[in-house]
């Protein structure tokens, strides 16, 4: 049987660096694939349709979800987001391993489907600088910032079903751990099917 790619799904709250972690893990691993996810927000400076996510109008997102186009989606910070189901099913059956960086009601979703996937969240030190990182990130206005700490605060209520904890206070130390655990889950037996047996006989 060929090795089913990993699923690492990563969550945060806005602000925590997840993002910031995301392209650290992919410039290392770069055969890491990204599940690019649809969404009805304005893009955000420098970011590219079809890379960072597929930017939707609310209509065509609400077809797609009619046609049963998404693996998981839900509406975050009064946008809607999903993942597109075809492009997972295709990755992993490759043996190609995914990261999917989604809120945590898409990370649920996930959890009762791909069952060997890896559920991993990404905390702020404290909430006091998940505060100063947004107004430092320069990208949101005041309401948007209130709008995601009050969620940030419902979101970390979640984090205790996940697999993996990752403080992000100092970066290079939260990025060594998701180096870690992206290892450490290549190594679990479930993923290295046949491995024995080719040990065995050679
Ligand atoms: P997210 O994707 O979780 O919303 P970002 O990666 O955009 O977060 O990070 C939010 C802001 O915090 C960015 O300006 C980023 O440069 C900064 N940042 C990320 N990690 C750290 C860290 N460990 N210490 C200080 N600032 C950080
Ligand atoms: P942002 O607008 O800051 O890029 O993302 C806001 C939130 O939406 C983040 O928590 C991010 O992880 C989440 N998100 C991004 N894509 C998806 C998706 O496809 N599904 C779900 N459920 N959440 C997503």
């Amino acid at each position: 049987m060929p090795r089913q790619g990993i699923a690492l799904v990563l969550s945060a709250p806005s602000g925590a660096g997840k993002t910031t972690l995301v392209r650290k893990l992919l410039t290392e691993f770069p055969h890491i694939g990204y599940s690019i996810s649809c969404t009805t927000r304005q893009p955000r400076a420098g970011e590219v349709n079809g890379k960072d996510y597929h930017f939707l109008t609310r209509a065509t997102f609400e077809r797609l979800r009619a046609e049963n186009y998404f693996a998981e989606w839900a509406e975050v910070h009064g946008n809607l987001y999903g993942t597109p189901l075809a492009p997972v099913q295709d990755t992993l059956h490759q043996g190609r391993d995914l990261l999917f960086d989604i809120d945590v009601q898409g990370a649920a979703q996930l959890k009762l489907n791909l069952t060997e996937a890896v559920f991993a969240f990404i905390l702020p030190p404290s909430m006091l600088e998940l505060e100063n990182r947004l107004r430092a990130r320069g990208s949101d206005d005041e309401a948007t910032i209130n709008v995601r700490l009050d969620n940030a605060r419902k979101e970390l209520l979640e984090a205790h079903w996940y697999d993996y904890l990752v403080v992000n206070d100092d970066l290079d130390k939260a990025y060594e751990a998701l180096r870690a655990l992206y290892l450490a889950a290549g190594l679990e037996s479930c993923r290295n099917p046949g491995l024995v047996e080719t040990i065995l006989t050679a």
